[in-house]
């Protein structure tokens, strides 16, 4: 679900993780003594969409522990339970004999009760369950509470007309805290719906009829090794598959489960999630799973799964093959879904996925551009969004519900993955890498493990590594205070070159990339900073002119607003903002996104409030960022408002616009730009610009879309014209210093 930043804004992910997991997880084959676990299901699962229905005979296997009596299970509150009852054998005969349950006192979430079964006496080593139970599970998909894109359509478990989806969160089938076990799914439904589950599967007779006067019913079967929990979908899916095949042999059952309306771009997602496997098998190792399946969803998400991801509809239409969005939920296959994470003790899971997909895939594929363009979102998504203040360490993160736990969990955490990859190499970050699938497959990690598998690889000591980003919060900032140079004698043309460094943000250890421009030729340094040094001593070939910090975005610093390019999101996350509408009230779409941005700011803390400023303001408010949403009847009264921040670079007319040089002129035009405030360091002013307000229909819905670009140019709201407006760089002149 993924991060963080991609052009369109924030995408979505996470895994389909139990929210039930006790803090310490029993192993399968550990002593008796250890509390009591499921470790194996066998659902007979009938459902009825359009009852909402479900009917379910659950055959389990409880491995019984030593102190564990009445055993206490979980089971979705609407469930009617009919019976439950211990399976024994004698001879060939099996006896079901009927044991006594309670309700717990505790309702654990809002759709969980707790349900206490007493056996019979006193069971030790595995007994077998059988359950019984129906009801319907009808919640709904509803919109999230945030409307920035960050979290899915939030739903506990849903059977309806329009789709099945059944997860640990559900409680659709009766549950142990803390048990690992293994799946056989039968699932019946009505003929033309198909089930997806986890592992490996799919057998399905199409019509099956109980009596020849019933309708078809279509029957399927999953089966799934050991996992956390198992998620259930079902649709009306027209399903296309392909093998893939990898160098090491190893053959992966490749599936799309799409909308009828979307079959067509089953090819595209089949070549997009072969060409993930070709690139990252040899990285992490053999694919986890015999099977993989890319499956459409009937409400907004982006979920990984051991062995499927269900996208959003949406996200299918729109091509959602990318690294950041496809290729990260296949990576999760191996980070997160065979190797687990425990959020309770910390996330590292969507840093790590992010670090390999959204980031390393544009590495990987020799795109320069676009991997410096990653390492300068994430680092300018932390700095943003993660004031000082809001500020927490990583380790900390367990999942995301807002903009600021992305930043810190995902574009932070990845950008961790790269300073550890600077500090031990690339041979041993991604021998660690491999070891840590290898080691782990099956287990749960934290960062602790981490800390174990790369400190093995690299043999050195990373304790400060992990104290220092992953339970501290914070990141440093480097600025070059002086830098002079003076020629060597004993080494003809050569040059000491000594730096004085201003660090703001605590005491870190690091390495501080340098950029030195010297007559004739360029070079680039990798120095190792100590936590408090501030004085760099450096030999260069030829005298030095100047000196830049980090052009590349190589180190985890945390970057000052005013130095970051122009854009939308300085308007978003600065502390003061307001918004001034100079549009007629006919301007439907621009009074809508007007009264949105009140509404959103109400839900969002208290201390960022947006001020709506008066038509005829004629001076921009002394501080904080401004948006103006205007229409070309008030042109004049714009560019004297955005003069000063804008200059030339931005200008606004009576048929139009300028921007970087380009005139864009006539009725379909639209325009989203942002200049920094020279009289308000740190803030903008962004211009969301049309001649006619119906050509910015789409852009005014989609504006926070385009957060991370300087300037955004719309024909008919399609975008014809991105631009990045000119990013701070420190750039520090080295004064020569002749004396010896
Ligand atoms: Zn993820």
């Amino acid at each position: 679900m993924p991060v963080g930043s991609s052009r369109l804004g924030f995408i979505t992910c996470l895994i389909g993780l139990s929210l039930l997991l006790p803090l310490s997880q029993g192993q399968a084959g550990d002593p008796p003594a250890s509390p009591s676990a499921i470790i194996r299901h066998e659902l007979r699962v009938s459902i009825d969409p359009d009852q909402y229905q479900l009917t379910v005979i659950d055959r389990m296997v409880v491995r019984v522990g030593g102190s564990q009596s009445p055993l206490d299970f979980t089971l979705a509150t609407s469930l009617r339970l009919e019976t439950v009852a211990l399976v024994t054998r004698v001879g060939n005969e099996e006896r079901l004999i009927p044991v006594s349950t309670s309700l717990g006192d505790a309702t654990i979430d809002s759709n969980l009760r707790s349900l206490q079964v007493s056996l019979p006496d006193h069971q030790q080593g595995n007994v077998t369950l059988e359950w019984r139970y129906r009801g319907a599970i009808d919640d709904p998909p509803r919109e999230p509470r945030h409307l920035r894109f960050v979290t899915p359509s939030e739903t506990s478990g849903h059977i309806g007309p329009e789709g099945v989806y059944l997860s640990s969160e559900t409680g659709w089938y009766p549950d142990l805290a803390g048990s690992l076990a293994s799946y056989a799914l039968t699932v019946e439904m009505p003929g033309g719906w198909t089930a997806v589950s986890q592992g490996r599967g799919g057998a399905k007779q199409e019509c099956t009829k109980p009596r020849s006067d019933e309708a078809c019913r279509s029957v399927q079967t999953w089966e799934s090794g050991v996992t956390e929990a198992l998620t259930l979908v079902a649709n009306r899916f027209t399903v296309t598959t392909r093998d893939w095949k990898g160098v090491n042999g190893q053959v992966v059952h490749l599936a799309t489960y799409l909308f009828p309306d979307d079959a067509v771009l089953a090819d595209e997602y089949l070549a997009a999630t072969a060409k993930y496997l070709d690139a990252y098998v040899p990285l992490l190792g053999p694919f986890p799973f015999e099977q993989f399946g890319v499956v459409e969803n009937f409400f907004a998400s982006g979920l990984g799964m051991p062995s499927f991801t269900l996208l959003g509809s949406g996200s299918i239409k729109r091509h959602y093959t990318q690294p950041y969005a496809l290729g990260h939920e296949i990576v999760h296959s191996w980070i997160g879904n065979s190797v687990w994470n425990r959020p309770e003790s910390g996330n590292w899971v969507e840093g790590l996925t992010t670090y390999l997909t959204n980031y390393y895939w544009h590495e990987l594929n020799h795109d320069d551009r676009q991997a410096r363009e990653q390492r300068r979102l994430m680092l300018q998504g932390y700095s943003l969004y993660v004031t000082p203040q809001l500020d927490y360490p990583i380790a900390a993160f367990q999942r995301k519900s807002d903009e600021k736990d992305n930043a810190v969990g995902y574009q932070k955490a990845a950008m961790v993955f790269h300073q550890l990859r600077l500090e031990i190499g690339d041979e041993a970050f991604w021998r660690g890498v491999k070891l840590l699938v290898a080691d782990l497959s099956g287990r749960h990690a934290d960062w602790q493990d981490l800390e174990r598998v790369f400190a093995k690889v690299s043999e050195r000591e990373l304790r400060w590594f992990f104290a220092q980003w992953i339970e501290r919060s914070g990141a440093p900032a480097v600025a070059i205070v002086e830098a002079t140079a003076s020629p060597i004698r004993e080494q003809p043309g050569a040059y000491k070159l000594r730096i004085r460094l201003a660090r703001e943000g605590g005491a870190f250890r690091f390495i501080l990339p340098l950029k030195i421009t010297m007559k004739g030729s360029t070079s680039s340094a990798e120095v190792p900073l100590t936590a408090e040094q501030q004085e760099v001593e450096l030999v260069v070939p030829a005298e030095p002119l100047t000196l830049s910090v980090d052009p590349e975005y190589m180190s985890l610093q945390r970057l000052k607003r005013e130095h970051v390019a122009p854009v939308l999101n300085l308007f978003v996350t600065d502390q003061h903002k307001s918004v001034l509408p100079l549009f007629a009230d006919s301007a439907t779409p621009f009074k809508e996104l007007v009264a949105r941005i009140e509404a959103q700011d109400a839900q969002v803390s208290a201390e960022r409030k947006t001020a709506i400023l008066a038509v005829d303001t004629m001076a921009l408010p002394p501080s904080g960022s401004v948006l103006i949403v205007a229409t070309s009847d008030h042109h004049a009264h714009v560019q004297s408002l955005m003069v000063r921040a804008c200059g030339e670079l931005a200008t606004v007319g009576p048929e139009g616009f300028r921007l970087a040089g380009t005139s864009y002129a006539g009725r379909r035009m639209a325009a989203l730009f942002s200049c920094h405030r020279r009289d308000a360091p740190g803030s903008v002013v962004t211009v969301l610009y049309a001649v006619d307000p119906a050509a910015a229909t789409k852009v005014a819905r989609l504006l926070f879309f385009y957060g991370w670009q300087s300037a955004v140019v719309f024909d008919e709201g399609t975008v014809t014209k991105r631009d990045m407006w000119q990013e701070f760089q420190a750039m520090k002149e080295v004064r020569l210093d002749e004396q010896r």
